[in-house]
């Protein structure tokens, strides 16, 4: 699990936005994250969606980032 978390460390310090971490249930890295403002966008539990709070606009309700996907 520390390689892991180094290893996403190292992607976020290399300009990577979205970075996760698999096969560790529970672990914080499941989640997706706003890249500005760095609050949980969603949750997730393995391919559980425990919760989306991104707007079917695709932005990050506390900051109006543009997230990129499909949310609609
Ligand atoms: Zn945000």
């Amino acid at each position: 699990m520390e390689t892991l978390e180094k290893a996403r460390q190292i992607a976020f310090s290399e300009g990577l936005r979205y970075v996760y971490i698999g096969n560790l249930s529970g672990h914080e890295a499941e989640n997706i994250y706003c890249p500005k403002c760095k609050k949980v966008l969603i949750r997730r539990h393995g391919y559980a969606i425990l919760e989306n709070l991104i707007g079917k606009d695709g932005r990050c309700p506390h900051d109006r980032t543009k997230i990129p996907g499909i949310w609609n």
